[in-house]
Order: C-alpha cells, then structure tokens, then sequence
C-alpha cells in the first residue's frame, strides 16, 4: 500500500473542460454529481471546478450556478489549446499541491486522454468511462439491487466507508463491474457524457475564484497545434437532443433514413441510430446510440426497428419516455419501453406523423 496521509485529501474537483471559451456539458452535469457526492460524504466537502485555459476566468461564474463552491483557475498562453503533457504538468502539480479526494473528467475525446496521463503521472488509479457514482455503501446497495446483478449480500448499508464506489459497463456491456481505489489519492473518475444530472442553475451564484499561476514552460509541451480542422461532415448533436428518433437494422436499407429524417423533422427531434445500421454504412457513426456511440437522455426517445440490445440500451434507457416500435412482440425493448407499438416502422411512422400533425392543428386552433 502506497505511504499516503488519507486525511490530507480533501472535496471533490472536477476537471471543467472548455473548448473555445464554452464549458462542455459533461462538465456542468460532473458538477451536479460532484454536488450530490458532496452531501454523501460531509458538509465540509466541496465541490471544486478546475479551470484551465487562457483568458477563461468569465466561465468560473457558469461553474458557481452550476453547483462549484470554488474554482482553481489556472490561465496561461501556453494552455488556451489543450495538450496532453502542457495539461497533465498544470493538473499534477495542482493535486500534489491541493490534494482533492475525488477527481472526475468527463469521457469527451480529451477527458479520455488526459486522465490517464494524469493518474499515471500521480500513480493513482483511474476508472474510465462510468455511468454511476457512489460513496454511501447503502446508496451504492440500492443502486446496486435495483439495477445490476452485482452481489452486494457481503456489504454492511451501515459501513461508514466512504470511498469513492465507480460503476461501469463491462465484457461489452453484458454486466457491470464497480471499482473502487482504496490505497491511492486522487480517486478518479471519467464519466459518460449525458449521463449525470445538472443542477438548476442558480442565476448570481457566487464562489471563491483561486488562481494557481501554472509553471509551464515550452519545454513541458512536446507537440505543437498547428491548426485545428473541423470536420466537413453534419455533426448531429444527440446528448442535447430532447426528441431522439433513432432506427435499428429494422428499417432495411440506408434509404430508409430518409422516412427518419422526416419524423425528425416534424417532431423537432435528431436522427439517432443503433450500431448495426452504423456497421452496414447506413449512416454515420456520430449517430450511433449506446455503449460504444452516444449516451442519451432526452425527453422522448423513439426506438424504431431496434431489438435492444443490452449495449443499445446502455446508451438510451435514462430517457425520460421510450416509445419502441417493432414488429416482434417479444422484441426485448419492449421490457424497457414506456410506450410500445408493435407494427411496421414503415407503417406506423406516417401514422404518428399524421397524428402529430392532427394534435398540433389542434393545439393551434385551442390556444388562438
Ligand atoms: C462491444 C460491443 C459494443 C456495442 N455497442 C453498441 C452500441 O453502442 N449501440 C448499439 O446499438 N449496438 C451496439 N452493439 C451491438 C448490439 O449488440 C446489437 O447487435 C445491435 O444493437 C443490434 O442493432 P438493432 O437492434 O438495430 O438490430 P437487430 O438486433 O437485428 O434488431 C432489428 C429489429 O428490428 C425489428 N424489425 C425488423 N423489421 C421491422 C419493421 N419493418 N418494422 C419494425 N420493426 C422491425 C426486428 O423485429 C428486430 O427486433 C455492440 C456490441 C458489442 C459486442
């Protein structure tokens, strides 16, 4: 077991990661989970943005309304584009300096290639890509038994314990596992983009700012950005989506996303995808739902000619009402779905359509 003073670790910070002077949402939902770990741990704990970047201190205001208590603000021009060492040197020398207990990133491209340098670099563990957070064990037994098979017969719901418990999808998503470090410091976390709550916001919110002036110098940063190319392809945008109109393997052929784009269009939704029409090159992958495309929570989630698979559902089952259309009755995501039709999607599709069209005539004529 490493030499460590547990007791010099301290509140839980998350790793608030900007992109041209706009916080990612991963980041304001990390907060809202950091929020609600706090009150399981102490009243002491809280809840600290770190905030790296250049010219960046006007988003410390967005981290205060979305539930930091503080943030460590670290501004250098040799930070405003993120590089993997420039940020691993920055965020390193903070935690060694600081000691947080808990350190969460989200599971974005760049959470993803900065925490494991970071947990290399502090000789700390990392569990990538969560999907649930823990520190109470009787939370974590509940959690457990109402949504896994893990065992949790040996755990004491007394258990004072409050080490950071991180569930994850595992064996391609066919069980979940829970991992916990309990002989190192930072305990740490990346987490699925969408899958955590944000707070309310609370308009004026206000915290303390802590600057931590960074030393950098160009020897730390072996790559240099030359330039940063966008991709030329339409990026949909499914973790923002409320209305989510997504298709399996049901609809036959590529062709077939055009009756989705329609549907999308006249619920104001986005067109989301299983993977085996990703995998056909039916449609792009940046469409693709589930445990190795997007996590999803919208307000309606339309699951067309899709079985549900359990890495489907992984990426869909928080949304708020799904509605599966499949012509199989014993179509497994009909145990998931709040609404279920079964029928041809080719049928049923231009019904809702039509129906959609009938309630907002409808809708219009009772409010004129
Ligand atoms: C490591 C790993 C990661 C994975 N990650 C993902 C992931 O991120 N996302 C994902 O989606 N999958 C993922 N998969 C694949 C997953 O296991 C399934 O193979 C996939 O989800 C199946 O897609 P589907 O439901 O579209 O196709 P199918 O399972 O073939 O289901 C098609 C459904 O359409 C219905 N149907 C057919 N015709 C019609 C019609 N005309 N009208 C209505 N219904 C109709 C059928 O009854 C059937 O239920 C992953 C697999 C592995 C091993």
């Amino acid at each position: 077991m490493a030499n460590i003073n547990f007791d010099e670790y301290k509140n839980i910070w998350v790793f608030v990661e900007q992109r041209n002077g706009k916080l990612m949402n991963v980041a304001l939902e990390l907060l809202g989970e950091g929020h609600k770990l706090s009150r399981d741990i102490s009243d002491e704990t809280k809840v600290c943005a770190l905030l790296i970047g250049d010219g960046i201190e006007n988003l410390a205001q967005e981290c205060f309304e979305y539930g930091a208590d503080c943030v460590y603000l670290i501004e250098d021009e040799k930070l405003k584009q993120y590089t993997t060492d420039g940020y691993t040197k920055v965020i390193a020398d903070a935690v060694n300096e600081f000691k947080p207990d808990i350190f969460l990133y989200g599971a974005t491209h760049i959470g993803r290639d900065l925490a494991p340098r970071v947990a290399a670099r502090l000789k700390t563990g990392l569990t990538a890509d969560c999907t649930h957070l823990d520190v109470s064990v009787a939370e974590y037994i509940k959690f457990a038994e109402e949504n896994t098979t893990l065992n949790t017969k040996s755990l004491n719901p007394e258990d004072p314990n409050k080490n950071l418990k991180m569930t994850r999808p595992a064996f391609g998503g066919n069980l979940m596992a829970t991992i916990v470090c309990p002989n190192h410091r930072p305990q740490m976390a990346t987490v699925r983009p969408g899958v955590m709550q944000k707070m309310e916001p609370v308009a004026g919110a206000t915290g303390e700012i802590i600057r931590i002036k960074p030393e950098i110098s160009d020897a730390d940063i072996h790559i240099q950005v030359v330039e940063v190319v966008k991709s030329a392809k339409e990026l949909v945008s499914l973790t923002d989506a409320d209305i989510i109109c997504s298709a399996g393997r049901g609809i036959g052929d590529a062709s077939g996303f055009d009756l989705m784009k329609k549907f999308a269009d006249k619920v104001g939704g986005v067109v989301g995808s299983s993977r085996a029409c990703v995998d056909a090159g039916w449609i792009d992958h940046s469409h693709q739902v589930g445990q190795t495309g997007t996590t999803v929570k919208p307000k309606i989630y339309f699951a067309c000619g899709i079985s549900g698979a359990i890495q489907h559902l992984a990426g869909m089952q928080n949304s708020d009402i799904i509605v599966a259309i499949n012509k199989d009755p014993d179509s497994p995501i009909f145990e998931v779905a709040d609404y279920g039709i079964v029928g041809d999607l080719y049928k049923v599709i231009p019904e809702i359509m039509a129906e959609w069209d009938n309630a907002e005539a409808l809708y219009d004529a009772t409010t004129k």
